[in-house]
């Protein structure tokens, strides 16, 4: 894969880079169908990072299916899958984190102790030996944009990166490849997320603006839902993640599966 990207850079193609950790749905294959739009080739990789869970988190049962993975990006007419082993990636003696300050540091970095220093780390790896003129990365999870949009921009990569829309279940559920974890009645309990992110943005199109409020709606919805516990429901900058802008960012457990979720709220919310 490498060679064939370094072969592309020498032809002067531009390179789209998708990364993603495997186990793929229509979300990964929205950012690979935006890589295709924009770019002469595409370069997926699917690597499950393990320097990005913490102690007690999902590493070991994270889904895996390599062959589905391949068949989908064949048919998404990925040009290279990038499949780095682990080892590989960090050989022994790696001690080299990259840590973005400030907006890595609340809310998913708060309830995630090391989570964005592994996702900087990786995303500079990946960066550094695909050398893509764009990268592809889903709104989805909001924080990690903010943070590799920092990253990128301070240590001058020269990667453009690129932000594409939320892909949601029929009933408003983000895909996820997390969703596997839930049972039917937690799948259906789910939903709460996209109806707290539906109430806020209905509230906040009527002129609502006080963040206290805005929030007060966010979690009420998910105290609502008996199967749903909050973890946070905040309003907050897209850009820094500090507290006050309009970006509606939710965590909740749904029995051991955490999951997240958010908008913004001066958007008009999809369904
Ligand atoms: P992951 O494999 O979960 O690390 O995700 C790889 C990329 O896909 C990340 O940039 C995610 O933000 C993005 N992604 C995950 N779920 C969705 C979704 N429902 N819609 C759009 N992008 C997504």
């Amino acid at each position: 894969m490498l060679e064939a990207s370094r072969r592309w850079r020498l032809e002067r193609r531009s390179i789209g880079l998708v990364p993603t950790m495997g186990a793929l749905h229509a979300g990964h294959l929205s950012l690979v169908d935006a890589a295709r739009r924009e770019n002469d080739v595409v370069v997926a990789s699917a690597f499950v990072n393990p320097i990005q869970f913490g102690p007690g988190e999902d590493f070991e049962r994270y889904p895996r299916d390599p062959e589905r993975d391949a068949a989908l990006f064949a048919q998404a007419e990925v040009d290279a899958i990038y499949r780095p082993a682990t080892d590989a990636m960090y050989s022994s003696g790696a001690s080299t984190r990259v840590h973005v300050t400030g907006v890595s540091e609340p809310l998913e970095g708060a309830a995630r102790p090391g989570h964005f220093e592994g996702v900087g780390t990786v995303v500079t790896k990946l960066f550094a030996a695909v050398e893509p003129d764009r990268a592809y990365f889903g709104q989805k999870d909001a924080q990690q944009v903010a943070v590799v949009k920092r990253l990128a921009a301070d240590i001058d990569l020269g990667v453009e990166i690129r932000v594409c829309p939320t892909v949601r279940e029929a009933d408003g559920l983000a895909l996820s490849s997390r969703n596997a974890y839930l049972d039917a009645a937690e799948r259906r309990a789910a939903v709460c997320l996209s109806r707290a992110l539906g109430l806020a943005a209905e509230a906040y199109g009527r002129g609502e603006r006080n963040p206290a409020r805005l929030q007060a709606i966010l979690s009420e919805a998910i105290e609502a839902e008996p199967l749903a516990r909050l973890e946070y429901a905040e309003v907050v900058d897209p850009a820094t993640f500090a507290a006050g802008g309009s970006l509606a960012v939710l965590a909740i457990l749904i029995g051991k599966t955490r999951l997240i979720d958010n908008h913004d709220l001066k958007l008009p919310y999809p369904g």
